[in-house]
């Protein structure tokens, strides 16, 4: 199963839900539909709309982010994963380099991925080294530390994917090249397949993915799916880049 999970970040309105009936329509008649999931983290404020209306449909609605204590606490403008669950959402993000620039240490994201299973809701947990890292050559210890100290063995394996996106590629038009690419997937999943003692576990690619350089990551047998920020704002876009991928 492949992953293609669109990360709207602060986008979207009510009507914005014009661009998920496109893609809904567009998936729900391809014929490769079977072989890949949709998932849409829209913004906090659009997570029950939008679960109600796809419900059982091709898009699975998820939030991008969730508060590391459970259920209601006094902290202001907070949501928790209960709350997200509530909503009809299925799956979080957790981890993204933008909530890590705004404060998420290892110490709290082990908490928010905790109250995340516990409420049964599917983890999307999101590394990746920042541009002076990898020129330092340090991508791999970093990798492997942000997912050792966050991820256990206790922890419901088979809910939480991972998503590699290297910091310098979010929003830049600039990819990895397949090589280092291809390396570094085999890399986490090792890490991964030690931690839990599991077979196959799933890693996505996330920076810079579009209709056009998504042919590139397809020969990396090892990628399971994509993170998608700016281009899942476009439906056409959106739709060509799993076009692309399964032409
Ligand atoms: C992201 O923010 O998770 C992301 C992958 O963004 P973009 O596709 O725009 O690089």
């Amino acid at each position: 199963m492949k992953y293609f999970i669109g990360n709207w970040k602060m986008f979207g309105i009510p009507k914005s839900i014009n661009i998920l009936n496109k893609i809904n329509s567009f998936s729900s008649r391809d014929k490769n539909r079977n072989r890949y999931r949709v998932i849409i983290t829209p913004p906090y404020t659009l997570l029950e709309s939008f679960s109600k209306n796809f419900k059982n449909k091709r898009i699975i609605i998820g939030s991008q982010n969730c508060y590391q204590k459970d259920k209601f606490s006094s902290n202001t403008a907070a949501i928790s994963s209960y709350m997200i669950k509530k909503t009809g959402a299925k799956y979080t993000l957790i981890g993204h380099s933008d909530n890590r620039l705004e404060g998420d240490t290892d110490t709290i994201l082990k908490d928010k991925v905790k109250l995340a299973l516990e409420n049964n809701l599917k983890v999307v947990f999101c590394i990746g080294e920042n541009k002076l890292q990898k020129k330092k050559k340090q991508t791999f210890s970093v990798l492997k530390k942000q997912l050792k100290k966050v991820l256990e063995k206790k922890l419901n394996k088979n809910n939480i994917i991972v998503a590699y996106e290297p910091i310098w590629s979010i929003g830049t038009g600039k990819i990895p090249n397949q090589k280092d690419l291809s390396k570094t997937v085999y890399f986490i999943k090792h890490i991964l397949k030690n931690i839990f003692k599991k077979k196959s576990p799933e890693v996505l690619y996330g920076g810079s993915v579009d209709e056009n350089n998504v042919k590139m990551f397809k020969q990396i047998k090892e990628i399971d799916g994509f993170l998608i920020g700016g281009a899942s704002k476009s439906s056409k876009k959106f739709i060509d880049i799993i076009k692309n991928y399964y032409r």
